[in-house]
């Protein structure tokens, strides 16, 4: 029970942090500091210059689960990387494993233009003068973030996800049609999720499947799974994305109100984008929302492709708890059908679901949950579709403003705690 000993997270961030500090060609320098969280950049920056006093440094850089260099220019900055380092931190916990320095990489000043090696524009706004717009400088390490992601995206996908790339490692979980593996992918190095669905078509159908999948290149939204790539091998089709390392929600129990909410936002979040790109998801319900130890909540299986859903669908027909009444009795689907399932997602961690089409929407007991809440739900799961709120009336909704704070340390600790549950109940391997 190293987490338990370790203590939650406010605890984890009184504790020593050690900042590795690497040098290029030279080696690291190990830098003990006694109060984490209230580093500022300039400290940083000034324990660099003590360290590499012939270079003038502006910024720095560390590197996120996928390798992918951030860099830090400001406090606000600061804050995400010490936030994202702690979310590392506790995951290493829960694993056992021995808890890693933070590392950085001190980023000298560069000529304006320089490529690195994905060919990205380095971004070379660093420096006190540009610090006075917090909008830009809070603006930059999302967009670079973005860009680098959806680059290794593209290398992952330029013909290069094959099947002699990939070792199999747990099943995940069976779904409908689809068996989901977490697997090994040899040439980059990152643990991925594989779809594996058995699908007796033509080849013909194989093609349109596969160009009707070209959208998900183009998804980059941090609601929404990454999606690496997809191939046919003789009659199954493997779909790679992100790995998630907190499974789906239906497998967590109750969810306290104040972390459902966060969760709410990231799904409402996602769903939106799938909107915004004439997308509509088809499926939501618990298993398709995904959550990591870094508090990350993304949507996946959503119907991008009419082809794929189709052939599923003629092996494995049915309906589900989640689906809208219009949907179950035939009728049009549209947005609002998403919505239905979107509330009816949220009720059943309350352990609630009550949902037969001829009955009246069910509502929840109030003074049990918050008003908002229970008035959230009720709109999502109207019975008339145009009566449920729209895109833009879901994220003004009271219950989703009060939780819009983009405080992914609740669903971490949340993710983090429940995984440790799980591991103790279990017992050792
Ligand atoms: P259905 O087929 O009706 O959509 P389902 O969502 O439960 O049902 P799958 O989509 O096949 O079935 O997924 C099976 C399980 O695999 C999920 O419940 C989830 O726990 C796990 N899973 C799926 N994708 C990922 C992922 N990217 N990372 C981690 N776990 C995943
Ligand atoms: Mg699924």
């Amino acid at each position: 029970m190293l987490w338990l000993a370790f203590g939650p997270f406010h605890a984890m961030e009184n504790q020593v942090l050690v900042i590795r500090i690497k040098i290029p060609n030279r080696g690291a320098v190990d830098w003990t500091v006694n109060s984490g969280p209230q580093l500022l950049f300039r400290d940083v920056l000034d324990v660099i210059g003590q360290v590499l006093p012939e270079a003038t440094t502006t910024a720095f850089e560390y590197e996120d689960e996928d390798g992918d260099r951030i860099t830090v220019r400001s406090d606000e900055e600061m804050k995400a990387m010490l936030s994202y380092y702690y979310s590392t931190v506790m995951e290493q916990q829960v694993n056992g494993q021995l808890i890693e320095p933070l590392q950085i990489f001190p980023r000298a000043c560069k000529p304006p233009g320089e490529r690195n090696i994905h060919g990205l524009k380095v971004n070379t706004r660093a420096g006190p003068s540009h610090h006075s717009s917090p909008a830009v400088s809070e603006a930059l390490p999302s967009n670079s973030l973005k860009k680098s992601s959806a680059e290794l995206k593209k290398i992952l996908a330029n013909g290069q996800m094959n099947e002699q790339d990939i070792r199999y490692r747990d099943t995940l979980g069976h779904g409908n049609g689809g068996t989901v593996y977490k697997a090994y992918h040899v040439p980059s190095g990152k643990i991925l999720a594989v779809k594996v669905i058995l699908l007796d078509i033509t080849l013909e159908l194989q093609k349109q499947i596969m160009s009707e999948l070209e959208i998900l290149y183009k998804c980059d939204s941090s609601y929404i799974i990454g999606f690496y790539g997809a191939f046919f091998v003789e009659n199954r089709i493997s779909i790679c994305t992100e790995f998630m390392d907190g499974g789906s929600l239906d497998v967590y129990r109750k969810i306290p109100e104040h972390v459902l909410g966060r969760i709410a936002v990231a799904v409402v979040k996602g769903l939106t984008y799938l909107w915004s790109l004439k997308i509509l998801h088809r499926d939501v319900k618990p298993s398709n929302m995904l959550v990591n130890t870094r508090g990350q909540v993304k949507l996946c299986d959503f119907g991008v492709s009419t082809q794929l859903v189709n052939s599923i669908a003629k092996t494995y027909v049915g309906t589900n708890a989640y689906m809208a009444p219009e949907r179950i009795s035939g009728e049009q689907y549209g947005i609002h059908s998403d919505v239905w399932s979107l509330g009816i997602s949220f009720m059943e961690p309350l352990q609630l679901l009550q949902c037969i089409v001829d009955e009246d929407s069910p509502v929840l007991p109030v003074g049990e949950f918050s008003e908002p809440f229970v008035h959230f739900i009720t709109q999502c799961m109207r019975k008339q579709p145009k009566e449920r709120p729209a895109p833009e009336e879901l994220m003004g909704h009271p219950f989703i403003v009060q939780f819009n704070d983009g405080n992914a340390t609740v669903v971490s600790m949340w993710v983090c705690r429940a995984l440790e549950e799980r591991r103790s109940q279990q017992g050792p391997p």
